[in-house]
């Protein structure tokens, strides 16, 4: 199974994203955290993609199709892959068209933007596993250390309002044309496209998902 997970910034992709392939044992490719590995290296590239993120900017495309292309030719995704933070422009979503990679499902997490800012500023990662945490929502046992490996936890520098305001204005200008083009590719009957209310509760919506899940389970 194919799957795409869309969202604003906070609207829980990278959570939902965490259950399903814990669950479903799906491969989960995170482009956020792909590119966060990139600029670790420090690289001339990272250096580059660090600017973009912290302002809020969008990496150009053709970074995104490098490192997309080797991931999804691995064996693990011969199968199935989740995809999380791509695409999110119409050309990326192109891409995956024109190059026959064939997606099943999409899921859509819709939250109003008065929430995605309070789960956004808060949010804390464990860097090398993506594993997300929120000082309010959902504390780590031990404050600032990842449950499972004992290792720090950061704030991400781009999770602050002035950046966000930026990945709020590209997510509508350039994911909102996106969206609808998957809601054209539904009604072509070319995959299942599923909106989510992001707002709910976490419980309530692996529930949601695991039911799309079962019901696309032949892909
Ligand atoms: P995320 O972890 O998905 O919130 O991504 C963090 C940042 O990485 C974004 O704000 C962008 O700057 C960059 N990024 C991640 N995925 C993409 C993508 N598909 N296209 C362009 N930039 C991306």
């Amino acid at each position: 199974m194919k799957i795409i997970l869309l969202g604003a910034p906070g609207s829980g992709k990278g959570t939902q994203a965490d259950y399903i392939s814990n669950n479903f044992n799906i491969p989960h490719i995170s482009t956020g955290d792909m590119l966060r590995k990139e600029i670790n290296k420090k690289t001339k590239l990272g250096e580059e993609i660090k600017f973009l993120i912290s302002q809020g900017k969008l990496v150009p495309d053709k970074v995104l199709f490098l490192l997309i292309k080797s991931r999804i030719k691995k064996k693990d995704c011969k199968n199935s892959f989740l995809l999380d933070g791509f695409p999110r422009t119409l050309s990326q979503g192109m891409y995956l068209k024109n190059n026959n990679i064939k997606i099943n499902i999409v899921i859509n997490f819709y939250v109003p933007t008065k929430v995605l800012i309070e789960r956004v500023i808060g949010r804390m990662v464990h860097p090398s596993s993506g594993r997300l945490y929120h000082s309010q929502f959902k504390p780590p046992k031990k404050e600032g250390i990842d449950d499972i490996t004992g290792e720090p936890l950061i704030y991400r520098k781009d999770d602050n309002i002035s950046s966000l305001k930026y990945r709020f204005l590209e997510y509508k200008k350039k994911t909102v044309p996106l969206i609808k083009f998957y809601i054209k590719e539904n009604k072509l009957g070319n995959l299942g496209y599923y909106k989510i209310e992001g707002s709910d509760n976490i419980t309530k919506i692996n529930y949601l998902i695991k039911n799309i899940l079962q019901k696309n389970k032949k892909n």
